[in-house]
């Protein structure tokens, strides 16, 4: 689940919630902010707007949802961001292990009871029934590795990598590359992925 750093609100006065999903889009690429997909993304409000209408119209209250991490789990299902680990407000790269068979594992550690809530809340982890992000995962992976070998033995140049990494899974990728320092800037380099917290890499 890749970090994020929220700049200040680029819109003072919104009509509705509507009006900020071009900035969201631009402030943090257009990808989901829990499953890393570039699949249908909306305004979500990490506090549900059911449980707190004060802050349905609040920045610091949004990030950016697919319709199955928003609409099909994630739903109204948390009171408030207490108990949770966020994308932008947490290292929340470091607190998931990403693993080759497409399972994800909150890490041992101070927030691991919080990971595992969120993972939970939003059915990151799919993989028992081999669901849509169990496969997409392991999908990531084997690109991923294949780009690694051909970025090693000179086939592959950054920016082939760099367009393959567009299809989704930051995490998967960083985990594969996690070796190569170049791929890595990349990685979090706003030219290819806007507004991630790089204070944690
Ligand atoms: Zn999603």
């Amino acid at each position: 689940m890749r970090p994020v750093a929220r700049p200040v609100c680029p819109i003072p006065q919104p009509r509705d919630y509507h009006a900020y999903l071009e900035s969201l889009r631009l402030v943090f690429g257009v990808y989901c902010s829990y499953c890393e997909r570039p699949d249908k993304l909306d305004v979500e409000h990490v506090i549900p707007k059911s449980r707190q209408p004060a802050l349905e119209l609040e920045w610091n209250n949004l990030l950016l949802g697919c319709a199955r991490c928003n609409r099909d789990f994630k739903r109204s299902n948390n009171l408030s961001r207490l108990g949770y680990i966020w994308p932008d407000t947490h290292d929340t790269y470091h607190s998931f292990e990403y693993l080759v068979d497409g399972r994800v594992k909150a890490v041992i550690g101070p927030a691991q009871v919080e990971a595992k809530a969120i993972a939970d809340l939003v059915k990151l982890e799919d993989s028992k029934h081999q669901s849509v992000l169990n496969l997409g995962r392991r999908n990531a992976f084997k690109i991923a590795q294949y780009m690694l070998q051909s970025y090693r033995n000179g086939h592959a140049s950054l920016d082939n990598v760099m367009v393959q990494v567009q299809q989704g899974y930051w995490s998967v990728w960083m985990t594969v590359f996690v070796g190569e320092p170049a791929v890595v800037a990349a990685l979090i380099d706003p030219q290819y992925f806007p507004g991630t917290a790089v204070q944690y890499f």
